[in-house]
């Protein structure tokens, strides 16, 4: 199903943080919500009450558990579940909006299982919802006829986004700073930048040189040095 909409003339290239939730190109930031972790006091809470009222004995005999112990797990699971429904809705309105203010979105293709593997960043991750967040961005695009490029996260952090040089950082560098060619950045923008270019990259064109070999004529022809184009018919040519 596709939604005629409006171009906006807008591009954008988004970076996935743990810091903020989202980073783009043009230096919006959008905080990380971390449902999770605001709800987590609560969680453990009803997950203890839950524990507490689980009998063994009851378990070995085949027996069932008392009132109280379904009740406790009752309010467990309820607790969960808003939790993820704030994190779907945040998701869902968030990518809605991208979507909507922009023709064009390139994020990284992020192994996000692979990622979640990592114990130490494990619950940011999941808590993110990045994986939620790029579903939505990828429905919506397809529903309003947006185009939306995963690319791959290699290095999009550590390049410089104005010359192109490789300057190593750690996850704790918040600052890019070249030593190259003196550009200074925030980390997550300067990736959003690599992401943006990475995803024009890889667009790819259609039309006449859709295989990309220009006829040899065709390059620097029909432009003089100062920029203005010529007539290729004119006579004094
Ligand atoms: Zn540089």
């Amino acid at each position: 199903m596709n939604v005629e909409s409006q171009p906006t003339n807008q591009i954008v290239g988004i970076d996935l943080g743990l810091k903020y939730f989202i980073a783009d190109n043009k230096g919006n930031i959008e905080p990380s919500p971390q449902f999770y972790r605001k709800s987590e006091k609560q969680l453990n809470r009803a997950n203890r009450k839950k524990s507490q009222k689980f009998s063994k004995e009851k378990k070995k005999a085949h027996a069932r558990q008392s009132n109280n112990y379904y009740k406790a797990r009752n309010r467990y699971a309820r607790k969960h579940l808003k939790v993820s429904r704030q994190r779907k809705e945040y998701c869902k309105r968030l990518a809605y909006s991208v979507i909507q203010s922009n023709d064009l979105v390139a994020y990284e293709d992020l192994n996000v299982k692979g990622l979640v593997h990592n114990r130490h960043l494990a619950k940011s991750i999941s808590d993110a919802g990045w994986y939620t967040f790029r579903e939505w961005l990828e429905y919506f695009g397809h529903k309003y006829g947006k185009v939306t490029i995963a690319v791959p996260p290699h290095n999009t952090s550590q390049n410089c986004s104005n010359c192109g040089e490789k300057v190593k950082k750690s996850l704790s560098t918040r600052t890019h700073v070249c030593p190259h060619c003196g550009y200074l950045e925030d980390r997550d923008i300067n990736a959003a930048i690599n992401i943006l270019r990475l995803g024009l990259s890889t667009v790819g064109h259609t039309g006449t040189y859709a295989t990309g070999d220009l006829p040899s004529w065709a390059v620097g022809r029909g432009l003089l040095s100062n920029g203005e184009s010529v007539n290729v018919e004119s006579p004094s040519l």
